[in-house]
């Protein structure tokens, strides 16, 4: 939820471009990016290759199944299939681990939820982040293994929510691009004075200022990766925020501190302890954001 800092774009960049060199891909070496089908040339490359493979696989088809839906379901994933290896062959090799590794990504850029680490033992690949192509491989083949189409994130918001829906549309905020935590704040929508019971307040995300076109965007993404839905699942996070906030409330910090250390205007070492989220980094702290934008509404 906070903007990904590219320290080493080149190294990373050069790993990618192992991959559109052997693949026979539409690629230029010097800007690093992948050429698109109007490029003079482009076409000698895969996207003639799979044209072909699409062609005849339909024929094929066509004559055993005489289902023309079939037949096109089958000529379609055929052509995926070659289309997607450059991104294939990356995503099965170890390169993809320390392209994760240098971006250095702990915790889904998109929901700051669920953990995405890697994790290697010696040569064993243990775990690693998902990588979401922010433009979808169907509609942008070239970009496949353009970095900035490739977003760190965890299963849920790449598989499970996001899936095919293409945010190539102007539409939604890119973490290589916006910090959504610049633009948007988590509040809570009290329905009764009852804090304590989960069925009374509802998680919501709040613009930070009026801003449209961004307001926009990171409503694309809260829409889309199903934000909303997913952090009425945290509530128990924010009841005990106000659970602390309600009991130990200023005065009463101020007090048991100077029981503890004779002097009141010392900094609270009890607010540390009963907020240790205020000021924590949410790019390493699951729910990190969700924990401090509360801490930050409930703890005066
Ligand atoms: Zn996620």
């Amino acid at each position: 939820m906070e903007k990904i800092e590219l320290e080493d774009e080149q190294d990373i960049q050069d790993i990618l471009s192992k991959y559109g060199d052997k693949s026979g891909f539409p690629f230029d070496n010097k800007t690093g990016l992948f050429l698109d089908e109007s490029t003079p040339g482009a076409n000698d490359g895969i996207l003639a290759k799979s044209k072909e493979i699409w062609e005849n696989k339909y024929d094929e088809k066509m004559k055993s199944l005489k289902n023309e839906n079939k037949a096109k379901k089958a000529a379609d994933s055929a052509t995926s299939a070659v289309i997607n290896k450059p991104y294939r062959n990356f995503s099965d090799n170890i390169d993809a681990y320390k392209v994760a590794e240098a971006l250095g990504v702990r915790i889904c850029a998109y929901c700051n939820e669920n953990y995405t680490y890697v994790l290697r033992l010696k040569s064993k690949k243990i775990t690693r982040p998902e990588f979401d192509h922010f433009e979808t491989k169907k509609r942008h083949p070239e970009k496949q293994l353009f970095l900035k189409n490739l977003v760190p994130s965890c299963h849920v918001c790449n598989s499970n929510v996001k899936g095919s829906i293409d945010f190539g549309d102007g539409k939604h905020l890119n973490p290589y691009e916006y910090s959504f935590d610049d633009i948007m704040k988590f509040s809570i929508q009290l329905q009764s004075i009852d804090w304590k019971d989960e069925k009374n307040f509802k998680i919501v995300f709040l613009p930070r200022k009026k801003r449209s076109k961004l307001n926009c965007l990171a409503k694309g993404n809260i829409e889309d990766l199903k934000l909303e839905e997913r952090y009425q699942m945290h509530k128990d996070e924010v009841i005990k925020i106000f659970t602390n906030a309600n009991f130990y409330y200023k005065e009463r910090r101020e007090e048991i501190n100077e029981l503890l250390t004779g002097n009141r205007n010392r900094v609270l070492p009890l607010g540390q302890i009963l907020f240790p989220d205020k000021d924590c980094s949410i790019k390493n702290t699951s729910l990190g954001k969700l924990k401090r934008d509360i801490i930050r509404l409930a703890v005066k």
